[in-house]
């Protein structure tokens, strides 16, 4: 292993301990077996801990309504084998999004990078690890069964840049198909270009994260894109983070 490699690893792990720490975990949960100890409440949390064990069981949880009639397969098919914009040139793969097209919550990314280019899933790379911590470790929901995670563009933008407003425009109409499709209780927009694209306006995220907005009805959450948490990991980014994520099961939970 190289040794950017291996420093990027150690970076991270580092990083992971610190989020546990954050979330009032004292001990490494398995990724097997859940953290049932520590959601029995036996251990003490931090004093900003988001308090995991008196969460419901978003699982358990059925929608009543919905208020689209088209599948979320059918809003795959009608994006085809998409040539509307120039990314179709470079990418591998369409990223279409993941997760349960019945959930409460959907999380919207900017745009596939290298590995989901790859795979064909949003955020299987780092910033996809780290938001399936928030996620799973953070908010104790199951990242396949209570949330669904797609971005505002579904072709990688090259070098990892910010997707170009054509492209966002050429795009967008099948972001707003699967949000009507889902119907979440609740969206959160995952950095600056999601929250602008979902505002339409150009948006201050450091300035307006944490606050409730609505995209056509369902309420709106901004916060900070993992990728950004992970390049400037500081307590205060952790901890916005995860008080907007409170805010978030909270509303679930209304
Ligand atoms: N960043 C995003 O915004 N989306 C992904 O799918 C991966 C990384």
């Amino acid at each position: 292993m190289s040794t950017r490699k291996r420093s990027i690893l150690l970076r991270d792990l580092k990083n992971y301990l610190i989020f546990l720490k954050d979330y009032g975990y004292s001990e490494i949960p398995s990724e097997l077996g859940s953290n049932l100890k520590i959601q029995s409440g036996t251990n003490k949390k931090s004093n900003y801990s988001i308090g995991i064990d008196k969460r419901s069981n978003m699982e358990t949880k059925q929608k009543l309504t919905k208020k689209s009639n088209i599948s979320i397969e059918e809003v795959r098919d009608e994006l085809g084998d998409c040539t509307r914009c120039n990314l179709h040139k470079d990418r591998k793969t369409i990223v279409f999004g993941s997760g349960n097209p019945n959930a409460d919550l959907v999380f919207v990314g900017e745009g596939p990078g290298a590995d989901e280019d790859e795979q064909g899933f949003p955020f299987v790379g780092r910033a996809g690890k780290k938001l399936t911590e928030i996620i799973e470790k953070g908010m104790n929901l199951n990242r396949e069964k209570d949330t669904y995670i797609c971005n505002i563009v579904k072709c990688r933008p090259p070098n990892n840049r910010d997707p170009k407003p054509d492209e966002i425009t050429a795009c967008k109409p099948f972001l707003i198909k699967q949000l009507q499709t889902i119907q979440p209780k609740a969206i959160v927009a995952l950095g600056k270009p999601s929250a602008s694209t979902l505002l339409g306006r150009t948006v201050p995220i450091m300035k307006e994260r944490g606050n409730w907005y609505e995209y056509e009805g369902i309420p709106l959450m901004l916060t900070l894109h993992p990728a950004y948490l992970l390049r400037a990991y500081t307590i205060e980014n952790r901890r916005n983070v995860m008080n907007d994520m409170n805010k978030v099961l909270k509303k679930l939970k209304q």
